[in-house]
């Protein structure tokens, strides 16, 4: 039972080691896509006219707000006119929100708030999308790539290359369960970042 308690404990530990790892890339590769979609964003902006902008309703700006002579300003639009972000725009943003001209200060804070709200989901989609791209053949990743998996340590990892040296390719990814020590709840943890190309 201690044996088996501390397996699970430093296996634990491992998992642990290996999202952290594995954030590391996404969020360096996910600042570099961050990268590449604001550069070009201060050019894209421009499609977006005077015209346009002034047909757009409230919800599209980051802030509204009424100056003492009743006239409202509206600040930092980043929706289009069907209501979804337009990323250029959202960047461009944040890029100049502290150049406004605010009525009241404080909006300052609420008007970032609201954008960095959605630039922290644009993230989070990113850093999805990613991690469902992570994908490793079993029929032909060596130990270390095969040890990536969760849950996957050095005994699983050799009787995966055990398995498909003795009797030949994987044919579909759940003959995997037919390796010595992964069942279905492992791979229930594993299903979606296994392939089985030959
Ligand atoms: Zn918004």
């Amino acid at each position: 039972m201690k044996i088996f308690l501390s397996s699970i404990l430093s296996q634990g530990f491992t998992l642990w080691m290996k999202a952290m790892f594995e954030k590391r890339k996404c969020i360096i590769s996910s600042i570099v896509i961050l990268a590449a979609v604001t550069s070009p964003s201060a050019l894209r902006a421009e499609r977006w006219n005077r015209k346009y902008i002034n047909s757009l309703p409230d919800s599209a700006f980051a802030s509204v707000e009424q100056r003492s002579d009743g006239k409202r300003v509206r600040h930092l639009p980043h929706h289009d006119h069907r209501g979804k972000i337009d990323l250029s725009h959202l960047w461009n943003a944040l890029a100049r929100i502290n150049q406004v001209k605010w009525v009241d200060p404080t909006n300052e804070a609420v008007a970032r708030h609201h954008l960095e709200e959605h630039a922290r989901e644009y993230k989070r989609r990113v850093l999805a999308d990613r991690e469902r791209q992570f994908s490793i053949n079993i029929n032909e990743a060596p130990m270390e790539e095969l040890m990536k998996l969760p849950y996957v340590g050095e005994a699983r990892a050799r009787g995966i290359i055990d398995y498909r040296t003795q009797k030949g390719p994987f044919q579909s990814i759940q003959d995997v369960t037919e390796v010595r020590g992964i069942g279905p709840g492992i791979f229930e943890e594993i299903k979606d970042y296994i392939t089985v190309e030959n």
